[in-house]
């Protein structure tokens, strides 16, 4: 395609990034008939097919037309710093000169890897001072329930099998973590993702909790009704329970009050690992480099990340995990290998890129700014809750979405076909911002380098894109 030479640079903007109206709509069309995306719906796609985008930079994405848009999602909730940050290109492009790759097998490395061990170590809370990468969060997920299992048997536990996973919860899309993921949307009525060895609980969903009840007995709800099940199955069969700190895709889901620190309670008693994937939640969404234990006063036995990481620049995930489980590994006999491998397992040219974006991070301050302006953001999203059809508005910091509803006081939903996140997502794209729609719900989740203006624009047209769908129902 014929960009323009112009657009390699950091200061390109809309000029830059549009095409020749043929090549546009050729790139459409090869989109349309040739690639099949992450989560597909065929029957809208054909009809619609792709929003394509040509360039990015800042907190804006440029389609084919040139036309800019505000980013409320940062890519997918990655781009944390933003899009043509030249000290991360640079520090890509440097790796990729030097050595592109090299094998992770075994006892070999290379150091970027090693180095952004180190950091994470650093990093990372408690004793989480060791880690394993892979080439994204799902990865990672899948990945941790090997390390996990391999743990257990290396206890002499062989039957400590079982995970305990949450209603709405969202882990990744291998054939294991897509059935950890107990997003009901996630489960496609043509395929079967049950298994024996997930077990899933009640989401921690506090708007949607049962009706006359208060916060506090909803989370004894939970807790009971998650030891009863670790009762009935036996708790040596368990062998991890499986959380997002606040659950993102799932519908930014904010549990009860002193939830986390009840269930790690649960997870002692019973000798279950606690695993807090925080994917979505890491590297600064929530103000902190890790949520778990600076948001939530949470000590995990692993967290997993992704995502951020690398601000969304390079793939990569990693399973951070405990002194006390390496313990473990570091006395398993000679005949017990972990057998998990990836080729690109600690790829240097993505861990450069992890590695620059640590360094930006705490240069700049970026979890600084966002305990600063994410309650700003927070603010701005509430004041939609005057608009009718607006039920609730959740979430912390840079992670927050808006439950559009048919009766705010009833809380009942539209009817499925009136389509109503679509048409909020639809409405605030054609007015230039990008948010996500899950359902009924509109998700946000900008580059962290948002400004007060960044949040004024998001909240005000957010606003309209809600009152024009309030007008096309009622
Ligand atoms: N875990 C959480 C909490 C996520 O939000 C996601 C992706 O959205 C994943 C895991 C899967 O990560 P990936 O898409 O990088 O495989």
């Amino acid at each position: 395609v014929s960009l323009s030479a112009d657009a390699r640079l950091s200061n390109a903007g809309a000029r830059d990034f549009a095409l020749p109206e043929d090549e546009a709509k050729a790139a459409w069309e090869a989109d349309r008939q040739h690639l099949l995306h992450p989560w597909t719906n065929f029957a809208s796609f054909k009809e619609r097919g792709s929003f394509l985008v040509s360039g990015a930079r800042g907190v804006h994405v440029y389609d084919t037309t040139g036309r800019q848009y505000l980013d409320g999602m940062a890519g997918l909730w990655c781009v944390n710093l933003g899009y043509g940050r030249e000290d991360i290109v640079e520090a890509i492009a440097d790796q990729a000169r030097r050595m592109p790759y090299f094998t992770p097998f075994v006892d070999v490395g290379s150091l970027p890897a090693a180095d952004l061990a180190k950091e994470i170590a650093r990093i990372a809370p408690g004793d989480l001072n060791h880690v394993f990468f892979t080439c994204g969060g799902s990865t990672a997920n899948d990945s941790a329930v090997r390390l996990i299992h391999f743990y257990h048997a290396l206890r002499g536990k062989k039957d400590k099998r079982r995970l305990l996973v949450q209603m709405d919860s969202y882990h990744g899309s291998t054939y294991l973590t897509h059935s950890m993921s107990g997003r009901h949307t996630a489960r496609s009525p043509l395929l079967n993702f049950e298994t024996e060895m997930v077990q899933t609980l009640r989401s921690p969903n506090t708007y949607r909790r049962p009706e006359g009840m208060d916060e506090a007995g909803f989370l004894d709800l939970l807790i009971s009704e998650m030891e009863e099940r670790i009762l009935s199955l036996g708790a040596d069969t368990i062998a991890a329970f499986f959380a997002e700190p606040l659950m993102g895709a799932g519908g930014v889901i904010v549990p009860p009050r002193g939830y986390h620190a009840r269930v790690q309670g649960l997870c002692r008693k019973y000798d279950i690992l606690y695993v807090s994937d925080e994917v979505v939640t890491g590297f600064g969404r929530l103000g902190h480099f890790f949520a778990s234990a600076e948001h939530f006063g949470l000590e995990p036995d692993i967290i997993i990340s992704a995502k951020g990481i690398t601000s969304g620049y390079q793939p990569l995930g990693a399973v951070i995990y405990s002194d006390r489980m390496q313990a473990v590994l570091n006395a398993a006999p000679e005949e017990a290998w972990f057998t998990n491998g990836f080729t690109y397992s600690g790829h240097p040219v993505v861990c450069a890129a992890a590695l620059a974006t640590i360094r930006a991070m705490e240069a700049e301050d970026i979890c600084g700014h966002v305990r600063e302006n994410g309650p700003k953001f927070e603010t701005a999203l509430k004041s939609l809750l005057d608009i009718d059809i607006v039920g609730d508005v959740r979430g912390s910091h840079f992670m927050m979405c808006v439950e559009a509803v048919a009766d705010q006081k009833t809380k009942e939903l539209f009817a499925p076909k009136a389509d109503v996140g679509h048409r909020i997502a639809d409405h605030a794209h054609e007015l230039g911002l990008i948010a996500r729609s899950i359902g009924n719900l509109i998700v946000l989740s900008p580059p962290l380098i948002f400004t007060e203006d960044h949040i004024a624009e998001t909240a005000a047209t957010l606003r309209e894109a809600i009152t024009r769908t309030r007008a096309d129902l009622k």
